[in-house]
This record gives C-alpha cells, structure tokens and sequence, in this order.
C-alpha cells in the first residue's frame, strides 16, 4: 500500500499535489513518500513483533539521506555495501552497533573505517575476504564481528539479473565450503564468528525458495554450534519483492514471510536479521515526467517524455514493468492507445515502458511511473549530460526538495581539462 492517490482530479503524494510540485521543482523529478516508507518498515517490524530482531534496511535500494533519517527514526539498522554507504548511514543517524556490511569487494581502507566505526558485522563473501579483514583487524586492535554468506544454491524464481544465490552467481561461499571456512575463520586473530548470512536475490514473489534457503540456514547454524563456533544470529538477507503490475506477481505478505523465518529460527536462540531494501522503498516513491512530443508511428504511437533511461534504468536494465499513471484523472476516461513510452537519449534502449495500453497522452502532459522509490534515482546517470534530476520527499501536506537538481555549470565543472591540452 502506498500514499500516492487522486484528489480532485490530480495525483497527490499524501496531501500535496504533484502539479504543484512539478510547478516549484520542474520535471523530471523523483518523489518519495515518508508515510509510505515508514508504514513499509513498521508492517515489516511488526511482522516480528516479540522476535529479537535486527532490521537493516538495504541502503543500495534508496541512499538519500532524508530516505535514510526517516528509517533510522522508524528505529531501523542498515546494510551497507561500500564505504559511501557506511557513511551516509552514518550521516543519516544510525547507530555503529546497526550496521552490517555485505558486498563481494570489500576493499582494505573500507574495512579499516568500519572497524574503526565498531559496526555490528561483516557479512564475508570469500576465503581471501576473510583473510583480508583478519589481517586488518589484528593490525588495528580490532575484533571483526563476522558472518560469513552462504550460496545455499537456490533458484529464487526472479530475474537473472537479480538472482544472487544460485550456484553460478559470485556472491557468497558454497554451502559444501562453510562449514571448512568457518573453522578457518574461528582460528584467525581479529576475527569473532558471530553468524550466519544469506541473501538469494531480489524481487522474490514465490516463498519456497526463502523456506528452502531458510532450512538450509538453521541446518548449518546447528552444525556449527557442534563444532563449538558462536552463533547469536542468522541472517536473513533482503529479496522480497513489490507488486509492480496490480494483477500480477503478487509477493506474499510480511507476515506469511514471517511465519516462515519464525519456523527456521523455532528454538534457536538467536537474534534475527534483515536486509530488507526493496519492499521498503519501492512502492515509496514516484518518478513524474512532462511529456513532450508525440509521435504517431506505424501500429503504436510514441510518448517522448523529458525523463529517461538515465533517470530509471530498471526497465532497461532488467525489463522492469512500471505503472504510469496520468496526473490528471480525467484522462483516464479517454479510450486507451498502444504507446511506447520514450526518453530522449539517444538509445533504441531508452524508454520506460513498450506497448502499453495508456491513455492518450498529449505534449505537455504530466505523468507517474510508479513503484520508482527503489533502484531508482540511485543507478541513474548523467548519460547524454543530463543533470541528475531531483529528489523530492513529501510529509503530509509539506515537500522538500531533498537533493537539488544540479546546475550546468556544476556538471561541466566535475570535469578537468589538463593544461598541457
Ligand atoms: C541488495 C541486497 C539486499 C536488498 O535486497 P532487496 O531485494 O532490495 O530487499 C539485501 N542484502 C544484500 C546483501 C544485498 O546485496
């Protein structure tokens, strides 16, 4: 559920009209809801009401740093996957002892900055990984909390670029070397075995895989207590996934999710944790854009729009379907046109969606892509020297811009040209 609805006629973000927004900012712009994201992390949260839990949200999905107070103030924790990241957290309010850190390249002068921050674990993706940080860590005095990521070699049914533990994918130990890493973990100085992690993929609509992942988790958190380790946690990584068209791929709910982590955990003892990123943010935020040009081709018509594949990659990049939505509800009641909606980047990838049925947009027009929050604004691009476009978070009747929309001048200026040219 989100906060996104037509009052009167327009498209609002919570009270706040998005023609007035478009008016002050200027299209294109990204618009994220605070309520949404807050009631997304409290339906999670509440899923596991009387749990020991540790909830970190996956800061990759949506870094902005208001994105990042307005969770940290829900009580939230982060997964971090760079230095950037460990700081933006960190600049956002999070406490050290909330933050874990996942991510297959970890480099040297990152683990020494969260070391020296005290963060709560390392999520350990490789043999050399391990080796790295053990070193790190008895170089500075340090103890490196650890858990070590398993690939429980899992399909989770999404798309293959989203897909992160089957066994061809780069994430994470095979679940046969675990146990044998572990114990070799358990020896090196500067490191503390604390857990077990595991993160199967993104946009997960189907429960099995979790349940199956799930099972292998508590099976091998068993074993390793055998063999003496220290586990106070399982990991469970992030994935859920969004309903991003209203009839299909509907994901279940937290609480069916739930009652399968609870299931795996049943009397284990330990502390449970999440990397939630995309069922927080995605159904959070909106992308609006004017349409610019119209244009009729041979069986569809074109809707050229001032946002483009720079600005949300995902339909390029993972043959992502958005919504769209007009800002004028009237225009909803007009027969709908087979339409390919288009940027204006010079790239036959570029666009946003392919033939849809929408209603007849016409120049000047405004427009929604919904479910925009996650994996939006973060993976987009100044390609064609486009300008990052702005973000805008809106509670309840107020907005503020929350990343500005740079100038020209600031763009051309990130560039040097040296002087012997
Ligand atoms: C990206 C990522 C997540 C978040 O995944 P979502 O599908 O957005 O929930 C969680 N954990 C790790 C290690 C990740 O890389």
């Amino acid at each position: 559920m989100h906060h996104f609805a037509y009052k009167d006629g327009v498209l609002h973000a919570e009270n706040v009209s998005l023609e007035v927004i478009s008016s002050g900012v200027g299209t294109p712009f990204y618009c994220y809801s605070h309520a949404t994201l807050t009631r997304h992390y409290k339906v999670f949260a509440n899923a596991f009401a009387g749990a020991r839990t540790l909830i970190c949200y996956s800061v990759k999905a949506n870094s902005n740093l208001a994105v990042l107070r307005t969770l940290a103030q829900s009580g939230s924790g982060m997964d971090v996957v760079s230095e950037g990241e460990l700081r933006r957290a960190r600049a956002a309010g999070v406490a050290p002892e909330k933050i874990v850190f996942s991510g297959v390249g970890k480099t040297k002068a990152e683990m020494v900055f969260a070391l020296s921050e005290g963060i709560y674990a390392f999520n350990v993706e490789s043999q050399g990984e391990l080796a790295a940080l053990s070193a790190v860590a008895a170089a500075g005095g340090h103890l490196a909390r650890i858990a070590i990521r398993v690939n429980p070699d899992i399909d989770p049914k999404t798309h293959k670029k989203i897909s992160t533990g089957k066994g061809g994918d780069k994430f994470g130990v095979p679940f046969s070397q675990a146990r044998e890493l572990y114990a070799q973990a358990a020896a090196l100085p500067g490191i503390q075995v604390r857990g077990v992690h595991m993160h199967i993929g993104s946009q997960i609509t189907d429960l099995k895989p979790f349940a199956d992942a799930f099972a292998l988790m508590r099976e091998l958190a068993g074993q390793l207590r055998e063999d003496g380790q220290t586990i106070e946690f399982i990991n469970f990584g992030g994935g859920l996934g969004v309903p991003y068209r209203g009839d299909e791929d509907i994901p279940p709910h937290p609480d069916e999710y739930a009652k399968i982590v609870l299931g795996a955990a049943q009397d284990m003892n330990v502390r449970l944790l999440f990397e939630p990123g995309r069922m927080i943010a995605a159904n959070a935020g909106i992308l609006v854009a004017r349409v610019l040009y119209t244009k009729a081709g041979a069986d569809k018509t074109f809707v050229i729009i001032d946002a483009a594949m720079n600005d949300l990659l995902r339909p390029t990049l993972y043959e992502a379907w958005h919504e769209i939505w007009p800002l004028r509800e009237a225009l909803k009641e007009h027969p709908v046109v087979t339409t390919d909606v288009v940027g204006p980047v010079c790239e036959t990838g570029d666009y946003l969606a392919l033939e849809r049925e929408l209603p007849p947009f016409g120049a000047g027009d405004l427009m929604a892509v919904m479910t925009a929050g996650a994996y939006g604004a973060v993976l987009s691009s100044t390609y064609n020297t486009r300008p990052l476009i702005p973000e805008v978070m809106v509670r309840d009747g107020q907005y503020a811009v929350i990343r500005p929309r740079p100038s020209y001048d600031e763009l051309l200026a990130r560039d040097r040209v040296p002087d012997w040219l």
